[in-house]
């Protein structure tokens, strides 16, 4: 079935809104979808890796139910394929690398996050090359992408992290924590020495629209002299002013200036949704990063897979089945 809009009109029409946590806003309701879903049709696009420079063609397909997002690289023999979940990563250096017996799909973070912004749950993702189109450095472009695809809701109900107790880890000045909450919650925190960026923050309850309005557009960001090092090492081959913010000492290179005045504490944001969709189902909780990045990401997302206790997993069919969950805040 090809869905246009939230289930959650029909679901008010029909009174069952009842039993719902007077704390979760009706604005949040929205991004409430409690069947699986996929791309209604398969659609592609192309660009080039951001480190490897490379030209790189980009088909996502529609997917079964319980397949998850999976990527194949359709460049090697016999088109290996890899699940985009956190025990594939095999880098987190430059950027979310997975990989499996010998091979690699890197940059996957903007994608990812595109899905889980979107509520995508299953698709299958081939690429020719070994690094994902940068595309304008947001994930603008594959939200768009998907949404000329159509989004299907599919004949399974999804299954979430309800996240009962806080998890946390801290080190060195940085952190990241999640804490019960009635939706998917984050907060994002970043600090730099420069006068563009200083300290930002910013807290946002995840729905298909917001992801769509206030996230999906916000551009990575890196500083010049940063560019140089990694030139120097065969990196950042494919950087341009047409896929990253560039930041001098003072300002900022790009002429069209910055598409947000926080742009950059945004795509932290955006990075950090990509980031935990490896864990392969939805969240509900308020996930909290200060100074993060996919390094830390990563190490937190073994934590919480570890850390059994303090989730559960639950199928939800419909607002009257989610869990009573107190909002459990916080440590910033
Ligand atoms: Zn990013």
């Amino acid at each position: 079935m090809r869905i246009d809009s939230s289930e959650t009109p029909r679901l008010k029409r029909r009174g069952i809104l009842r039993g719902l946590h007077k704390s979760l806003s009706v604005k949040s309701l929205y991004s409430m979808y409690f069947k699986q879903r996929t791309i209604a049709a398969p659609v592609n696009c192309s660009g080039v890796g951001v480190h490897s420079g490379k030209k790189v063609n980009l088909t996502i397909k529609p997917a079964p139910c319980n397949h998850g997002i999976k990527f194949i690289r359709t460049d090697l023999p016999d088109c290996p394929g890899i699940s985009a979940h956190f025990n594939m990563v095999v880098d987190t250096s430059l950027a979310t690398v997975i990989g499996y017996e010998g091979f690699i799909v890197s940059t996957i973070e903007h994608l990812m996050a595109s899905f889980a912004g979107l509520a995508i749950d299953n698709a299958l993702v081939e690429i020719d090359a070994y690094e994902m189109p940068i595309m304008d450095g947001s994930a603008g472009p594959f939200t768009s992408l998907i949404k000329s695809a159509g989004i299907e809701n599919q004949d399974a109900p999804k299954c979430f992290f309800v996240v009962k107790e806080p998890i946390e880890i801290k080190k060195d000045g940085k952190m990241v924590g999640i804490y019960p909450h009635p939706n998917y919650k984050i907060t994002c925190t970043i600090e730099y020495d420069h006068p563009l960026i200083k300290k930002q923050s910013y807290s946002v309850d995840i729905s298909d629209h917001v992801f769509e309005r206030e996230i999906s557009r916000a551009r990575t960001f890196g500083f010049v002299h940063e560019y140089e090092y990694l030139k120097r090492y065969g990196l950042a081959r494919g950087v341009s002013l047409e896929n990253v913010i560039a930041i001098d000492t003072e300002d900022v290179l790009n002429d069209e200036g910055l598409r947000y005045k926080d742009e950059f504490v945004r795509h932290k944001i955006l990075d950090c949704i990509g980031d935990f969709s490896l864990l392969g189902m939805p969240i509900l909780g308020h996930v909290v990063a200060s100074k993060s990045g996919h390094t830390f990401n990563h190490v937190f997302l073994k934590k919480f897979f570890a850390q059994k206790e303090s989730w559960e997993t639950l199928i939800i069919n419909n607002l009257n089945e989610l869990p009573s969950i107190q909002s459990k805040s916080l440590a910033i």
